[in-house]
């Protein structure tokens, strides 16, 4: 066992790491739970165009756990990834974001909005990924261009080919591609032409050391980056973004997308129907 945790990191019983696994473990078990209990929650926060107006919002989705409160998906997604149980819990984010994009659809005050959805690497490599994307679509009535699905490096690095075979069909049917976490691996720039992408998103980490006093190096990153997506005919998003002077410095370099804390957090929909609409 310890040793299918990395070639150098055979480890002695550790008491520490023994009660982590145990946690982990009922974590798991209880998560198994979530979806027919009801508590997962999905979340959604807005992506806006140089003006601050909203363009659309991406899906993050929650945890309600009945002792341990709002649970960040960085602690269960990849407990869930363990299983098959990650099957289940995308099938049910990429149906509640669908439900929520149709309601937006048929009201003239957010029916340009486009809805994100992330997916696993494990979810989306899945047989039947495409099957159930397109079934949604059907369900839902969900037009061209407004459902979009973020996937990220090791998804991708996962197995190119079948990304790209899956990528050309669910594009035909109007579903946009954006490449998550942009920046943060390390072969992006390889396989980035050859993929049907529209749109990249620049990692938070580049935006967070915007305009910090040793961070040049890394904004001749970020600037190729933007300038890379451009000369590739793609869109270009920040995540991230938390104060007006790394919105300007994206600006100053072309980026005019945006998603981050200064705009708005991850909030419930009724928060967010009640921010755009006032509460009624
Ligand atoms: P991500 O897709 O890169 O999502 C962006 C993360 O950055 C979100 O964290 C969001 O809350 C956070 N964020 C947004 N703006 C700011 C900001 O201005 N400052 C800071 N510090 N953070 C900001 P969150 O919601 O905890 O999600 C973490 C990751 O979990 C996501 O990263 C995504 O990889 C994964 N995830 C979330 N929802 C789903 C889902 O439904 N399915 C799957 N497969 N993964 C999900
Ligand atoms: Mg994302
Ligand atoms: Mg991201
Ligand atoms: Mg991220």
């Amino acid at each position: 066992q310890a040793k299918d945790m990395g070639r150098n990191a055979i480890r002695f019983f550790d008491p520490e790491m023994h009660a982590e696994l145990e946690t982990n473990y009922a974590l798991e078990s209880a998560l198994w739970q979530a979806l027919p209990k009801h508590e997962l929650v999905l979340y959604f926060q807005e992506q806006v165009d140089e003006h601050g107006t909203p363009i659309g919002v991406e899906s993050l989705i929650r945890w309600q756990h009945p002792e341990h409160g709002l649970v960040p998906p960085s602690r269960f997604i990849p407990l869930a990834e363990r299983s098959e149980l990650i099957n289940k819990l995308g099938r049910w984010v990429l149906e509640t974001a669908c439900q929520q994009l149709a309601v937006w659809q048929r009201d003239e005050r957010t029916a340009h909005l486009t809805v994100a959805v992330n997916v696993s690497a494990k979810q989306f490599h899945q047989p039947q990924f495409v099957e159930e994307v397109l079934q949604c679509l059907v369900r839902y009535h969900i037009a061209p261009g407004r459902l979009k699905l973020e996937l990220t490096e090791t998804l991708v690095l996962a197995d190119i080919d079948d990304t790209f075979d899956k990528m050309k069909v669910l594009k035909k049917q109007g579903i946009i591609f954006s490449m998550d976490d942009f920046g943060t691996g390390y072969s992006s720039l390889a396989y980035l032409s050859r993929l049907p992408f529209d749109e990249v998103k620049i990692d938070q980490a580049f935006v967070h050391r915007a305009g910090q006093q040793d961070s040049v190096r890394d904004w001749v990153i970020v600037e190729a980056i933007i300038g890379l997506a451009h000369n590739l005919d793609m869109g270009v998003i920040a995540e991230g973004v938390e104060t007006l002077e790394q919105q300007q410095l994206l600006a100053s370099s072309q980026c005019f997308r945006y998603q981050g804390y200064l705009f708005s957090k991850p909030i419930p929909i009724e928060a967010l129907e009640s921010r755009w609409f006032g509460s009624s």
